[in-house]
């Protein structure tokens, strides 16, 4: 199992209001984002300035699209006007 799977398989094992992704073996860092979705009202701020394209929309609440290209840079967490973010 590769860390992408272990990413989704600690999401399908009930993180239910939680993204949670473990990867970036290339870069050497692990990096968990997580979304509240209690707090989200589907702004698509996160999306817009996030600089590596990292999530997508998928209904009304974004999603990882790919952990991998994460940088850690937080910016999605210091712009969420709800809270709804958070990195670890
Ligand atoms: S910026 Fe915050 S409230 Fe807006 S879509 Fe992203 S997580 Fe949800
Ligand atoms: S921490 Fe930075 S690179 Fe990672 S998802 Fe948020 S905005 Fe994108």
């Amino acid at each position: 199992m590769n860390e992408m799977e272990i990413g989704v398989l600690i999401e399908k094992r009930g993180k239910i209001n939680m993204w949670s992704g473990i990867s970036q073996k290339a870069r050497g860092k692990l990096v968990n984002i997580a979304l509240n979705q209690g707090f989200c009202k589907g702004c698509e701020i996160c999306i817009e300035i996030c600089p590596n394209k990292c999530l997508e929309m998928k209904g009304s609440y974004p999603i990882v699209k790919d952990i991998n290209l994460c940088s850690k840079c937080m910016l999605c967490e210091l712009e969420c006007p709800d809270f709804a973010i958070a990195i670890e």
